[in-house]
């Protein structure tokens, strides 16, 4: 399975107002919480107001469908979350001790980094995260719950629960990590996500490969929607679907899916509906299919969304997704943009500098906008992505294109947040370095996402047989590698001033210099001292960094120099780094193309990996300067029907008001579908 989200990097957008769209609200607060390493912000829904009352009633049903699965991945990424979660909630609401001491500071933050985790592991690095309360602090308040509060089913005794509750807090080495890649182990027993239990990697393998037909063109995307697990000594699957696994949620899904489909803009939108509320009712992966191709092909509504099982970040073997779900709507005037770059997507393919038999002959229906995000929800929430392109399946990509999105408003808001954090100071090597990214970063890095998503994820083609999970564990960081340098390469064509998308022919520097310092220093703010680069897309951006660094050391194309003892990346030669760029991309196609795992695997382990244990412990202690957390989430705009004297909606209020512990615990009290 291919995966195919960007992150940005959020502490790299360093921005003057001026690069930046004209807020609605000029007040609008975009600070709402700070802890741990998050800081989580509020995004703003910028044209609801001019929404038609059928597009807001739309949007609001498809919110409550997206709220109605937020257990669903709570379950996925861990079994015991949905019980911690209440028992942590209790604790929390009623808690009435000091305030200012240590224990209860430190509950706090572990709270609301459970939440900000979906569960107790960290969103992005996977790991458990480390109570600093002492246990005595956890004893002394559960003891103050109830039974009912403790959540014990019947036939449960107290201790066993409690004592179970504490394994899964404070026992480091039980369900150590959420996703665990490291190719010495297990990694599917290894894995603590709640995606199997009971079997081995080995044994997964061979049960899907037992129930794939190399030769089907159109396979489905086996595994998407289940878990698999070991019943009197057999592997099966147990599949997410109105009658199977989480059920509860799933119904409450189909239900607000039922009511926007009433408000549908068009038959056509109506019918990918229909066809997913068929999928979540049989949980039948061909439904999934049907469903992927009508939404893929419906280009003209307005209101859209994604509601389901996608991405498989999660899964050690890339298999299952992981509930999510965007609401959104489309920014008519910043599509042109991507329309342009759409419309022209045969003659990227066409100059793309790969291998011209892995090149697309025809390039079909890629089709892009612009998005202003409404609601984001299972795994896209707190932590989203901005940009993404779906569907994920290679046949349905190829036959039937693919949609690929920028969600601008989020993009703005990380932006507007980070004005004046002094990354830019601290980091770039020069005033004119440093006014070029003020000038063109953020439209620069608005255009990668549009380039990476719309055009780099669904460019090249396998050779005849290849099977598309051939490359394994490093398929993810080498697909996305591939969309990366694909977006760089183009970034500094003179096609887009030829097209009118950029006014300055050297504005892609900016992006250029952006993408070589996070890829070989300040995405190290995101790792723990000691540990190595894990996370697909970290790793596609190290690789990149560190292969054009090294093969372009002897033009001393890209530099690493010391100035007053501290190290900054220097560009020399920006024309030949992007030469660089376009050989990686061809040595990557091919990888692709030919299934190549062991040129890939060795690719990987070269420059995706490893860490500079001197340069880490620079990176982090120049971070710790600035007070820049590493890493950003949102919370969601709340959205309320009003009502007339029948009882008829006559209009949907947005509040931005809702602050981050509240907002969790109103989902959790208006939102438990799974017990
Ligand atoms: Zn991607």
């Amino acid at each position: 399975m291919n995966t195919l989200k960007t992150f940005i990097a959020a502490s790299m957008l360093t921005l003057t107002a001026a690069g930046l769209h004209a807020a609605e609200n000029p007040d609008f607060n975009y600070h709402v919480d700070n802890f741990a390493d998050i800081e989580v912000l509020r995004y703003e829904v910028p044209q609801f107001s001019s929404l038609s009352l059928d597009q807001k009633k739309m949007l609001y049903y498809l919110s409550e469908a997206a709220l109605a699965g937020r257990d669903i991945i709570w379950d996925q990424n861990g079994r015991y979350n949905l019980r911690l979660r209440p028992v942590l909630e209790k604790i929390y609401v009623k808690y009435d001790g000091d305030r200012d001491s240590a224990d209860w500071k430190a509950f706090e933050k572990y709270m609301k980094q459970v939440w900000f985790g979906n569960g107790i592991h960290h969103h992005y690095s996977n790991d458990k995260f480390v109570p600093e309360f002492s246990e005595e602090f956890f004893d002394t308040r559960v003891a103050g719950l109830c039974d009912h509060c403790l959540g014990l089913k019947p036939g449960e005794k107290r201790e066993d629960v409690v004592a179970l509750l504490k394994k899964v807090i404070f026992d480091p080495a039980f369900m150590a990590k959420k996703v665990n890649q490291d190719s010495s182990v297990d990694i599917v027993a290894e894995s603590a996500g709640n995606l199997y239990e009971g079997v081995t990697q080995a044994e997964v393998e061979a049960f899907y490969n037992a129930m794939k037909d190399p030769s089907d063109p159109t396979p489905v995307s086996y595994g998407l929607n289940s878990r698999v697990v070991k019943k009197d000594g057999k592997v099966t699957e147990e599949v997410y679907h109105l009658n199977g696994l989480y059920g509860p949620a799933i119904a409450k899904i189909i239900y607000w899916l039922g009511k926007a489909k009433e408000v549908a803009e068009n038959d056509a939108q109506r019918a990918y509906i229909t066809k997913l509320i068929d999928y979540y009712i049989t949980g039948n992966l061909k439904d999934f299919d049907e469903y992927s191709i009508l939404w893929a092909e419906d280009t003209k509504s307005d209101v859209d969304f994604v509601n389901g099982f996608i991405e498989s970040y999660n899964d050690p073997l890339g298999m299952t997704g992981s509930w999510e779900s965007y609401v959104n709507f489309k920014n008519a005037e910043s599509s042109k943009r991507t329309e342009t770059i759409s419309a022209n997507a045969q003659w990227f393919e066409d100059h793309s500098p790969i291998d011209p038999k892995f090149r697309k002959p025809e390039v079909k229906g890629v089709s892009a906008k612009v998005i202003t995000a409404a609601m984001l929800a299972g795994d896209a929430y707190p932590a989203t992505a901005i940009g993404i392109n779906l569907p994920n399946a290679n046949w349905i990509r190829a036959a039937h294109g693919s949609k690929s999105v920028t969600l601008e408003n989020i993009t703005e808001a990380y932006a507007m947040a980070s004005i004046g954090n002094g990354f830019n100071e601290e980091f770039v090597i020069d005033a004119p370095t440093s006014k070029m990214m003020d000038e063109y970063l953020y439209i620069t890095d608005m255009l990668h996402t549009d380039l990476h998503e719309c055009l780099g994820h669904g460019s090249g083609r396998l050779a005849d047989g290849v099977d598309q999970d051939a490359l394994k564990e490093h398929g993810a960081t080498l697909e996305e590698a591939r969309a990366d340098l694909f977006a760089l390469y183009y970034l500094a064509d003179p096609k887009l001033v030829e097209l009118g998308i950029i006014d300055n022919p050297d504005a892609y520097q900016a992006e250029y210099y952006k993408y070589m310092l996070n890829g070989l220093m300040t995405q190290l703010n995101r790792i723990e001292p000691g540990k190595n680069v894990e996370e697909a897309h970290m790793r596609n951006r190290q690789l990149i960094a560190a292969w054009a660094l090294e093969h372009g050391k002897k033009g001393k194309v890209v530099e690493l120099v010391k100035k007053n003892g501290k190290t900054y990346v220097k560009i020399n030669d920006y024309r030949k780094l992007r030469d660089l760029f376009g050989q990686l991309l061809s040595e990557i196609q091919t990888i692709k193309s030919t299934g190549n795992y062991e040129a890939g695997r060795k690719l990987v382990e070269k420059y995706a990996v490893k860490v500079d244990p001197k340069l880490h412990k620079e990176v982090l202690d120049r971070y710790a300067k600035l007070d820049i957390p590493p890493y950003r989430g949102f919370v969601n705009p709340v959205y309320t029907p009003v009502l007339d004297d029948k009882g008829e909606i006559i209009d949907i209020a947005i509040d931005y008001t809702e602050g981050y512990a509240d907002q969790q615990l109103r989902l959790s009290r208006e939102y438990s579908t799974l017990k």
